[in-house]
Parts: C-alpha cells; sequence; structure tokens
C-alpha cells in the first residue's frame, strides 16, 4: 500500500509560513494582490477564478477579475496588459489560458513584465529557471510538485526521476527544477520509445500527460514515489489522474492522489510567488 501524499497539508504549510510576510507587507499598507486577466466566460476559467478568490481571500490578499470579452482584440488585450504592468497596486498576473481566437503567442506573453509574471509564461521567467539569474518566477504547477516532495521529505539529491510530459508548463521547467535539485532527471514524451521500462528505473515518476490510466503496473516498482499531475475525467465520468490509481497504488512507495494532491498546492504556491513579488516591488 502507497502512502498517499495529499496536498492540503503541505498547502497549509506553506500558507502558514507565508503569513508573517502578508502581516509585514500589511502593517505598512501594502496588501499582495493579484490580476487574474480572463478573455471570454469559460466556465472551468471561471470555477478556477472562484477557488483562487477564496485562496487568496482567506490569506488576507486581494484577486483584481480583469474581464476581457471572447473577441477580444490582440490590441485591446496588450493595453489591459500594459496597464497591469504599469498599476503598482497590482503585484502580480495569471493570464487565464488557453486564450481565445490564436491570440496566444510568446510575444503577447512577454508583454507581461517579468517582475510580475508570478505563474512563469514569459521567456524571462523561463531564461531564469535555466540561467537562475534575472526577473521571473517558475511556473506554480511545477513548483507545486517540488513543494509537495519537500513537504513529504522525499529525498531528490541523486534519485533517478522520470518526467512523463514535455510541455513549457510542466514538464520541461519541472525537469529544470529537479535537475537543480541535483536529481538524475529522463524526461520523456509522446514519441518516448520503451516508456514503461524506464518508467520502472525511476525512484521518482511524475506524470503530466493528461491521459487517464496510462501509468499501469508496468511502469512501476515497490520503491517508487508517483506525483500525478494529470486532471482527467475517466470513463465513470470522476475526476482522475494519469495513474492507474487501482492498480497501481498497491505496488508502490507513495502516490499524490487525484483529486486530493497536487491541485491546492498549485494555488497555494501561487499565493506564495504574489506575496514574494510584493516584497520585491516594495523594498
Ligand atoms: P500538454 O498537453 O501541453 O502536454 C502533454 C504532454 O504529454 C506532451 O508533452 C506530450 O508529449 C506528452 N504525452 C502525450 N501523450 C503521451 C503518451 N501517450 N506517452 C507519453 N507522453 C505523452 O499538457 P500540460 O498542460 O502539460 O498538462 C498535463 C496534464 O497536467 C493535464 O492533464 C493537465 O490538466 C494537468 N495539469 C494539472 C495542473 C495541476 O495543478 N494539478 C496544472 C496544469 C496542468
Amino acid at each position: 500500500m502507497a502512502e498517499l501524499l495529499y496536498g492540503a497539508p503541505a498547502a497549509k504549510a506553506l500558507k502558514e509560513q507565508m503569513k508573517a510576510k502578508i502581516a509585514e507587507l500589511s502593517e505598512r499598507g501594502i496588501v499582495p494582490c493579484i490580476a487574474v486577466l480572463r478573455a471570454g466566460n469559460d466556465e472551468s476559467q471561471l470555477s478556477y477564478e472562484r477557488g483562487l478568490g477564496k485562496t487568496f481571500g482567506a490569506l488576507g490578499m486581494r484577486l483584481e477579475s480583469i474581464q476581457l470579452p471572447e473577441d477580444v482584440s490582440r490590441e485591446a488585450l496588450c493595453a489591459a496588459i500594459d496597464e497591469i504592468n504599469r498599476d503598482k497596486q497590482i503585484h502580480g498576473c495569471l493570464i487565464l489560458r488557453p486564450l481565445p481566437g490564436g491570440l496566444e503567442t510568446q510575444a503577447l506573453l512577454d508583454r507581461l513584465s517579468p517582475e510580475k509574471d508570478v505563474d512563469g509564461i514569459t521567456s524571462a521567467s523561463l531564461a531564469k529557471l535555466l540561467t537562475g539569474q534575472g526577473p521571473g518566477y517558475a511556473p506554480c504547477t511545477a513548483a507545486a510538485c517540488l513543494r509537495l516532495l519537500d513537504y513529504y521529505q522525499v529525498p531528490l539529491h541523486g534519485s533517478r526521476a522520470v518526467v512523463i510530459g514535455r510541455s513549457l508548463v510542466v514538464g520541461k521547467p519541472l525537469s529544470l527544477l529537479l535537475t537543480g535539485r541535483d536529481a538524475t532527471v529522463t524526461l520523456c514524451h509522446s514519441r518516448t520509445q520503451k516508456l514503461p521500462e524506464i518508467c520502472r528505473e525511476a525512484e521518482l515518476l511524475i506524470c503530466a500527460v493528461g491521459h487517464a490510466g496510462l501509468v499501469d503496473e508496468n511502469y512501476v516498482n515497490p520503491s517508487q514515489t508517483i506525483i500525478d499531475v494529470g486532471i482527467n475525467v475517466g470513463e465513470d465520468g470522476k475526476l482522475c489522474g494519469d495513474v492507474d490509481f487501482a492498480s497501481v497504488e498497491p505496488l508502490i512507495a507513495a502516490l499524490s492522489p487525484v483529486p486530493g494532491g497536487l491541485g491546492g498546492v498549485t494555488s497555494a504556491v501561487l499565493a506564495e510567488h504574489v506575496v514574494r513579488a510584493a516584497v520585491e516591488q516594495n523594498k
């Protein structure tokens, strides 16, 4: 039976750590604030934003919702980002994606000031991951994986880690973060040959694919820890990860469940980035 790596206690510990800094800022009249920029009314984006509003509110932080129409022009979107960059009361910005109508280009995302790029989407933030230099933040989901692993004291130094998924949001940045923590990382993707064989060798396996049940008993070993990043709807209509929980859980050492695993940690990491941004911008 695997130890289940629940996200709630890790998120709670992180929020506790942030409270002193939020109080210090508050004494100086500064309320850490995130702008959430949304184009259109996609229900999953709205629901994510509502959840963030609760998290930020409970921490004494502010969330400013900036809503643009579904058919927003590139010029109007750029103007909204410029306004966020200028606004000294806003310390971080989350652009909800995907943006509609082919608007989402790296050039557009790079318009956001890296100092306010709390979800690590700009080229400057990605460069920071590679070099450790300059402004910017790691993408929250990738950073949340490390938070969860650290909370449960999973050793990273010298460990053999396999990451499945090479997106800029999760897989690639995570492989860099793990490398920075002295893990030996193999980054796998849809064209990887002999995926189960590679995964079976891993002490730490992180799956960030978006394919329910991909990781089954052929991918695992008894001393393995798995972080399941995937969010899918299974055949039974229920939320599930990339791991076939029923067949894998009895065979490995530790596993983050879906739901109940990484999700809650990601929003706590986003809040932490906003607090850090507020501190940096008010030195
Ligand atoms: P993406 O579609 O951009 O990338 C998926 C990656 O999986 C690609 O790199 C692709 O090469 C790889 N892949 C696809 N099929 C594969 C296969 N059969 N074998 C091996 N690799 C394969 O997705 P993403 O944005 O990186 O998100 C991945 C998953 O993580 C999704 O389920 C998403 O919903 C979830 N997610 C969760 C959180 C969270 O906070 N928990 C945040 C972001 C994304």
